[in-house]
């Protein structure tokens, strides 16, 4: 009964408001499959359906009452080239929640018409062959962007970059089956040529450099898709939670001048020049004795293992007259904190009461001042750069991995080439070998969804002439 479930709903007709929920302006409603057209006809009393991709302004009526629902543009998007690759009608009508409603309940007058599941017509498109899976993902966070570098990131992989470059890769894996298989078939035929074997390694190492370089990104693409966790980590009454709210632009943390105020984590998400952030505001790192500030202190120090960047907040006016390195590495010493002082953005807080400035500072560290604002520009400068390296800029030449969906398949694969390297030199039997490739290559296929071992050996079978 399941599959028959899942078998009925992937071939019935689907409909959906395909706009946003809520009242606007125009409201979309979407309706996919072979009963589109009938759906068409029977909301506008045409007799035949109209020209392909093109707007009619039509009365949509009730198809059993026969009222008047609203008037709207209709369009006809005929199988196979529309998104789902099957017939598709969208009436587009006036936003409000009456008449959406109303025209949800008369298509689903029309036989075999159901409302569709959340990503049901993007299923289909994926079955129709029209996208693979990693265009399914880029078109799921194109719908989820915050930021322009999301958005870039999400349209690149929606268009088939990401796709295309695993394709290519899988490719060449079946080429190089193909000629071991080949070898394995032939190998007493003297029409195999000599050197077979040893031009499929050379293939296979350039293959597994190539995607070893794609997966050394220091995890830019899955940073920039889920948001750059920046924490912000220092002694209580530093002016840590001020630095949130300022960066913020709004009194998201309490602050006081009492030192223990902020206990547990405080979030912003926040767009800094496109890119996506996430900014913890943490408890001060002290030796506390209240139970509840005591889990605090733990929870400041996990956010600060675990974030991207740390911003290391420390009061200027308080740090002492040492050189400027070992006053930091002190100070990271009593906050308790175990991380590496390059990897921070350090910030002098309180600028403002500290008669002379400190000159010639590091790249990473910023005197600034919450009260008068002094610094926060050079910050906010010094940020942006580090969330660039951060995320790197998501291009046509070199998509990222945003997944670790990706990375573990990706892994896999390298994981199976290296065992058929060791194979050989073990001079096992080359059928196991073989075998490792197939595994490497199913990997490979899951990252797209399309490739199908079977289905590409045939493929390639067909072509590759074995007589010569
Ligand atoms: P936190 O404990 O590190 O989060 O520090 P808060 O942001 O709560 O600030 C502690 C106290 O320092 C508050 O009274 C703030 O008004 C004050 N403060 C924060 N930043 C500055 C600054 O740049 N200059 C001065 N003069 N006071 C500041
Ligand atoms: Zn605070």
């Amino acid at each position: 009964p399941k599959f028959f479930k899942s078998f009925h709903r992937l071939y019935s007709t689907i409909f959906a408001l395909s706009s946003g929920q809520g009242k606007c302006g125009v409201a979309v409603i979407r309706v996919s499959g072979s009963k589109s057209v009938d759906v068409l006809k029977s909301l506008t009393g045409l007799q035949k359906p109209p020209p392909a991709r093109t707007a009619l302004l039509k009365k949509l009526l009730h198809p059993v009452s026969g009222h008047t629902i609203d008037k709207g543009l209709i369009l006809y998007f005929p199988r196979p080239h529309s998104f789902t690759g099957e017939d598709v009608v969208e009436f587009h009508v006036h936003g409000g929640r009456a008449v959406v409603s109303a025209m949800l309940s008369a298509v689903g007058q029309i036989p075999d018409c159901f409302p569709a599941q959340p990503g049901d017509f993007t299923k289909r498109a994926f079955y129709a062959g029209k996208m693979d899976l990693t265009a399914v993902e880029g078109l799921a966070d194109l719908l989820s962007a915050e930021t322009e570098a999301q958005r870039k990131q999400a349209l690149l992989q929606m268009e088939g970059h990401l796709g295309k470059l695993y394709n290519e890769w899988a490719q060449t894996l079946v080429k190089c089956m193909a000629h071991v298989e080949a070898y394995i078939d032939f190998s007493e035929d003297d029409n195999i040529e000599d050197g077979v074997l040893e031009s499929v390694e050379k293939k296979l190492k350039v293959l597994a450099e190539e995607m070893k370089s794609h997966m050394s990104d220091e995890r830019r693409g899955e940073i920039l898709r889920s948001g750059v966790q920046v924490s912000i980590v220092g002694e209580p009454n530093v002016g840590k939670s001020s630095l949130l709210n300022t960066l913020a632009q709004r009194p998201a943390a309490i602050v006081t001048s009492q030192a223990g105020t902020t206990r547990d984590l405080v979030r912003v998400s926040m767009d800094l020049g496109g890119f996506p952030v996430q900014l913890c505001d943490t408890a001060g790192l002290r030796e506390a004795s209240d139970e509840v500030e005591k889990e605090g202190i733990h929870r400041a120090k996990a956010a600060a293992a675990k974030a991207d960047l740390v911003l290391l907040v420390a009061s200027a006016p308080l740090l002492p007259k040492v050189p400027l390195e070992q006053a930091l590495q002190n100070y990271l010493k009593t906050c308790g904190l175990s991380i590496n002082l390059k990897d921070c953005i350090v910030v002098l807080n309180k600028s403002d009461l500290i008669p002379d400035k400190i000159q010639e500072l590091p790249e990473n560290v910023i005197l600034t001042s919450c009260e008068s604002g002094e610094g926060i520009s050079q910050l906010l400068s010094v940020l942006q750069n580090r969330l660039t390296s951060l995320c790197g800029d998501p291009s046509r030449e070199c998509p990222t991995i945003t997944q670790a969906r990706h990375r573990t398949y990706l892994e896999t694969c390298l994981e199976y080439l290296h065992e058929y390297q060791r194979s050989l030199e073990a001079e096992q039997d080359l059928v196991i070998a073989a075998e490792q490739l197939r595994q490497a290559l199913r990997h490979l296929g899951m990252l797209t969804g399309k490739v199908s071992t079977e289905q590409l050996l045939d493929l390639v079978f067909s072509e590759f002439c074995i007589g010569k």
